[in-house]
């Protein structure tokens, strides 16, 4: 085979996506290149950045000829920031290939044979569907205090073009413009992740989907922000503007929340409502960011958990409780554990408000508190639903549930990946996979969430 070098151009026939959402392609001699931008159906000229022995990463340089599927950009900055991976897929694509990616990763992870697919549940309308933005807060070379996103891989800031990411609200245009210009006329300094210095971080915006209720969190190196009250004037005249926050995070990380919060005005939290269930949201607490695909995956979950009224269920990874809430007007009982103490205090505000009280939440690790239960006080499980984040659940939590036997195990899931592991394990000791649907809550991105059903097999009958 011939030798390929580092800045050398070479022609690339892209015929898959990778799992970041970048192209795979081969060269006319077969040798592999992934390239960022690039789509299946395309045929690009690519500079090589890194060649090992066999595959190399390339740089798009020009598309020759562009796949049928490709489509143009809405947003001018699809390329550059880190927000979003495949927006120049038609989205019908983006679809298809999400779907590929699960029943892949359960192929070739998860050992199993012939994933049971459902169909793919995707959006009318992708676009305006984040019901939060962290947006970092930064200066440009020319010294222009701007609000971005990160370049991918990096923390380099890409400003927002005109503050408004086509991901999430219009509103966050208005925020972002009020936080900046309050900051240009106190002479308030951005941070500095390099140094450390400066104070004003991130700004941190939710919005409830069916409220339109409107958080604004800044986060900041310090306590306090010079002029408080003329900012949080200046937000509160913003229709909707129910909450404003500040979030302390003194550390040289880049994880973007510290853990103090305190209410510069109005509430410490917003509310929102799924179905017919209400929910009290604090800064701190995750709660899903597309709330249109998150009544859709709530409800195949529910759907999956099928339940009559007599089942005792475990929502492990619980949050604020949302999956919880929803499931307890259909069981008999319902725990739910979770690690972030905020979110614990939220689910049992949620479910007072909701008059639901057939529900019992624990705060702690889902690794220790669900061995722990079911050690001391025998709590047994009809239907166990996880919800872990991306690392997947931890191996204890995987071998108490093969030790309580639910009947079913409902797993949510927002990386494929581990869930294919975690399937594997539990296959491993009699369960079944019975269904899966993917729930498309990260439109133009290369993630993509579902659900899962698993039943105990015959031998445990
Ligand atoms: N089911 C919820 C939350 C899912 S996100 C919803 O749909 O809104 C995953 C949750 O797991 C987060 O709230 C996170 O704080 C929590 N978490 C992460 N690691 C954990 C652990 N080891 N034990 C318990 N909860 C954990």
């Amino acid at each position: 085979m011939v030798e390929y070098q580092k800045n050398q151009e070479v022609e690339v026939v892209v015929n898959a996506l990778g799992n970041e959402g970048e192209g795979v392609g081969h060269t006319q001699d077969g040798y592999t290149v992934f390239v960022k931008d690039a789509l299946p159906g395309d045929v690009i000229r690519a500079k090589l950045m890194k060649c090992k022995k066999q595959y190399a990463f390339g740089r798009l340089v020009e598309i020759l000829t562009p796949s049928k599927d490709r489509v143009e950009a809405v947003c001018e900055k699809a390329r550059v920031c880190g927000g979003c991976q495949i927006q120049e897929i038609a989205y019908e694509k983006q679809l298809e290939f999400k779907a590929d990616k699960v029943k892949g990763n359960l192929v070739r992870i998860g050992g199993v044979k012939n994933p049971p697919m459902e169909s793919i549940i995707g959006m009318e309308d992708p676009w305006r569907y984040r019901n939060k933005a962290q947006f970092p807060i930064g200066r440009t070379k020319e010294g222009k205090i701007v609000a971005g996103f990160y370049a991918g891989r990096t923390h380099a800031i890409v400003p927002v073009p005109d503050n408004d990411c086509v991901l999430g609200r219009e509103v966050n245009a208005k925020i972002l413009g009020k936080v900046i210009s309050h900051m240009e006329t106190y002479d308030i300094e951005p941070y500095d992740e390099a140094t450390g210095t400066g104070l004003v971080r991130h700004v941190l915006i939710r919005c409830g989907y069916s409220t339109d209720e409107i958080m604004v969190c800044l986060v900041v190196n310090g306590t306090k922000i010079p002029e408080e009250d003329a900012l949080a004037d200046s937000l509160m005249e913003i229709p909707g503007m129910t909450s404003i926050m500040l979030n302390t995070n003194m550390d040289q990380t880049n994880v973007i929340l510290g853990d103090q919060v305190r209410t510069i005005r109005g509430e410490s939290y917003i509310t929102d409502q799924i179905g017919d269930v209400k929910f009290c949201i604090s800064p701190l607490s995750f709660y899903q960011v597309n709330p249109v695909q998150t009544e859709k995956l709530y409800r195949k979950a529910l759907e999956y958990a099928g339940l009559t009224g007599k089942e005792t269920v475990w929502d492990v990874y619980c949050g604020i409780g949302t999956i919880s809430l929803f499931l307890a007007q259909k069981a008999k009982k319902v725990y739910g554990v979770e690690i972030v103490p905020d979110a614990i205090e939220d689910a049992k505000k949620n479910a007072a408000l909701n008059g639901i009280h057939n529900v019992k939440f624990f705060v702690g690790k889902a690794e220790d508190v669900l061995p722990k239960q079911y050690e001391k006080h025998q709590i047994y499980a009809d239907v166990i639903v996880v919800d872990p984040p991306r690392k997947g659940c931890e191996q204890a939590v995987l071998d108490t549930i093969l030790k309580m036997r639910p009947k079913r195990v409902v797993y949510v899931s927002c990386n494929s990946a581990t869930l294919a592991r975690d399937i594997k394990t539990l296959a491993e000791d009699g369960y079944v996979l019975k269904a899966v649907t993917p729930v498309d809550q990260f439109c133009h991105t290369a993630h993509v969430e579902s659900v899962s059903l698993l039943v105990r097999g015959q031998m445990w009958e």
